[in-house]
């Protein structure tokens, strides 16, 4: 008799590992299939994780009890937090990875997962019931799996076409088959697709490179940890990055070859990322820049490949190595592996429900690249959250739906869901309204508590943030009980008027140059507090005024995001609504009338139209 699993994942990339896993944590049965176990925690592109806004998403993922934290802690050689010099809202962590210290604490952490099973198999076709519900997955050798529910992540699989100049051959990454007969399957489904592109640059035999005379750039000392918990860092020797340029010798040389560039060559009509441009389109979209910069970083501690980041590129080999050869420090360099670019189809956003469920089909899920998205951290956000919807749907509760008002993981999900893309999404912090509220530092007690009501944290987490919390608790109570004169505030450091008030301690944290030295210097007794609380309990001093100003911002947000409207609204029937704007409500279906507001070219009078009528017809 077939088995039955409460959930199967297919794909075992960034949004699939945290799919299963955040099933299984969930209690449900759980089978991720996946093309080969060897792959899983396979950085295909650069090998570095989070940066600016995907380092929050990395934090969002670990405090709902992920594993990308975790495993870059364990294999990070360099860790930064970039824009430290800006205010914490927009700071972002990131982290240099050995490539196969990665791989194998992502496989050690899906090890160690109850609940989970993991398979390496092809899977080629899905399969449903007479109501068009799913029930189950096909696989290459002919077996049938039945599940309560599937989450698809097959990445950039889906009829995967790689181009290097002009050779084009079918592929989902270098050295992988695409997943046709899946992407087949698919499209007997009739969903939206597009078809969008990505590229990677040449890896680099770093032993032929000469860095004398190149920057170098090293990490934070000491290493700040991705995951909350404690004990995370790996703890192996951490390395520098350098830093070369193109020269003009470099940009004569591309446009002299833009014929043989597959992009420019005619060969992929797909859409790039804006944001990650290959270095054909830099020089053909900048022609008066003379430089590009270019950061050469070691892809391992044993491994001598290094990754040129900023000259991704579909010229032929040929041509890469001419090119690469013009950069300082590069000029006897050898090429291990030339880079390529890579079309695939992807679905529409827009077809899914907040839940990342797919509208038309009950029970199947889509996260990761295969919905648009593009970059590790994105599809590990997406994953975890479509996999745990997975098992709750399975299990009769009702899905999780991220808001934009509490985290970034809210922000992605209505920006996909709700304008769909037209180019690869990545994330930016300046895509979230409310990030003050929203900052890397303090996902932890934004999230876990609703991550143990949801069923997807496990009782370590609970209680390391339920203590956290508390800590920070006692810790800003204890300043708002204490306060200092002007004349005693300045002899301990801090910069106040002489205007005769007292200032509590939180108030005094909070000015724009206190530090904890000089609560140290007013309360000596202060001295043994852990950095981890100052820190927190300091920038919450100091958005304090803001943050509370952002509440209101915030209450009328969620006012309109609790105005269901209905997945069967029929907008034909909403009076005072031009034709152009049924058409669009109608292919959205927002969820509530927040998201309706959010539509490109909704307008005060269509929203007030809406919700007249879904009043009307309560
Ligand atoms: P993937 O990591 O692609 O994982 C998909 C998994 O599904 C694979 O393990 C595959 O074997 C498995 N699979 C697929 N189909 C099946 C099937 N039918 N049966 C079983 N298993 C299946 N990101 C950036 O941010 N910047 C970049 O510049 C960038 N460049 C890239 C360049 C290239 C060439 C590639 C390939 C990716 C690039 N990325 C880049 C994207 C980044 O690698 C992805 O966004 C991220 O890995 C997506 O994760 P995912 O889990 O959605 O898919």
């Amino acid at each position: 008799m077939a088995v039955l699993w409460d959930v199967i994942v297919i794909g075992g990339g960034h949004a699939g590992c945290e799919a299963g896993a955040a099933a299984a944590r969930h209690g449900a049965r759980t089978l991720l299939i996946t093309h080969s176990w060897n792959d899983v925690g396979a950085l295909s592109c650069n090998p570095a994780i989070g940066g600016l806004g995907k380092g929050h998403l990395v934090r969002e993922v670990d405090a709902l009890d992920g594993l990308m934290g975790r495993a870059i802690d364990q294999a990070g050689i360099q860790f930064r937090v970039l824009n430290r010099s800006k205010g914490p809202a927009v700071q972002g962590p990131r982290a240099q990875a050995d490539r196969g210290l990665y791989r194998s604490a992502m496989r050690r952490l899906l090890a160690e997962q109850s609940n989970l099973t993991v398979m390496e198999e092809a899977v080629v076709g899905l399969r449903r019931s007479g109501e068009g519900a799913i029930t189950g997955v096909c696989l290459s050798d002919g077996r049938e799996l039945k599940a309560g529910a599937v989450v698809l992540t097959a990445g950039t699989f889906l009829r995967g076409v790689m181009h290097v100049g002009d050779k084009a051959e079918p592929g989902g990454r270098l050295g992988d088959p695409a997943a046709d007969h899946l992407g087949r399957s698919l499209a007997a489904l009739k969903l939206p697709m597009g078809r969008l592109k990505t590229g990677t640059p040449a890896r680099l035999d770093g032993r032929t490179i000469d860095y004398r005379g190149l920057a170098a750039q090293s990490g934070d000392e000491p290493s700040e940890p991705f995951s909350y918990l404690p004990g995370t860092l790996g703890g192996q020797a951490q390395v520098a990055c350098h830093i070369t340029h193109t020269t003009p010798s470099t940009h004569a040389l591309i446009r002299a070859n833009l014929v043989r560039s597959a992009l420019y060559g005619g060969a992929i009509s797909g859409i790039g990322p804006r944001y990650c441009p290959s270095i054909e389109d830099k020089v053909v979209k900048f022609p008066d820049r003379e430089r590009h910069q270019v950061f050469l970083e070691p892809e391992g501690l044993d491994d001598p490949t290094v990754y040129p980041n900023g000259v991704s590129t579909s010229l032929p080999a040929d041509v890469q190595t001419a090119f690469l050869r013009t950069l300082p420090g590069l000029e006897k360099v050898e090429v291990l592996r030339p880079g390529y670019a890579i079309e695939y189809d992807m679905v529409d956003p827009r077809a899914l429900r907040p839940s990342l469920e797919v509208r038309q089909v009950p029970g199947l899920f889509l996260a990761g690249q295969v919905i648009g998205t593009t970059g590790y951290e994105e599809a590990a956000g997406l994953g975890l959250v479509a996999g745990l919807n997975a098992a709750r749907r399975v299990g009769d509760s009702p899905p999780w739906v991220p808001r934009r008002t509490e985290s970034y993981l809210g922000v992605m999900i209505d920006d996909l869901v709700t304008r769909g893309v037209d180019e690869p999404y990545r994330m930016f912090t300046s895509r979230a309204e409310y990030r003050l509220h929203l900052r890397a530092d303090n996902a932890d007690r934004r999230l876990t508590a609703l991550g143990v009501e949801l069923g997807v944290v496990g009782s370590e987490r609970a209680r390391v943030t339920a203590d956290k919390v508390a800590a920070v608790e006692a810790l800003t109570r204890l300043l708002s009980n204490r306060n200092l004169t002007p004349s005693e505030a300045r002899q301990a450091g801090f910069v106040v008027n002489d205007d005769g008030q007292r200032r509590d301690g939180l108030t005094l944290l909070g000015l724009p140059e206190a530090r904890w030295e000089e609560v140290v210097r007013a309360w000596p007794d202060l001295a043994p507090t852990p950095r981890v609380l100052t820190e927190v309990v300091r920038t919450d001093a100091r958005y304090r005024g803001y943050l509370a100003r952002q509440e209101s911002d915030i209450r009328a947000y969620e006012r309109d995001e609790a105005l269901a409207l209905p997945d069967s609204l029929d907008y034909s029937q909403v009076g005072s609504l031009s034709t152009e704007l049924r058409t669009k409500l109608s292919a959205a279906r927002p969820a509530t009338l927040g998201a309706a507001a959010r539509l490109p070219g909704m307008t005060p009078a269509a929203l007030t139209a809406l919700l007249r009528y879904v009043k009307k017809g309560r």
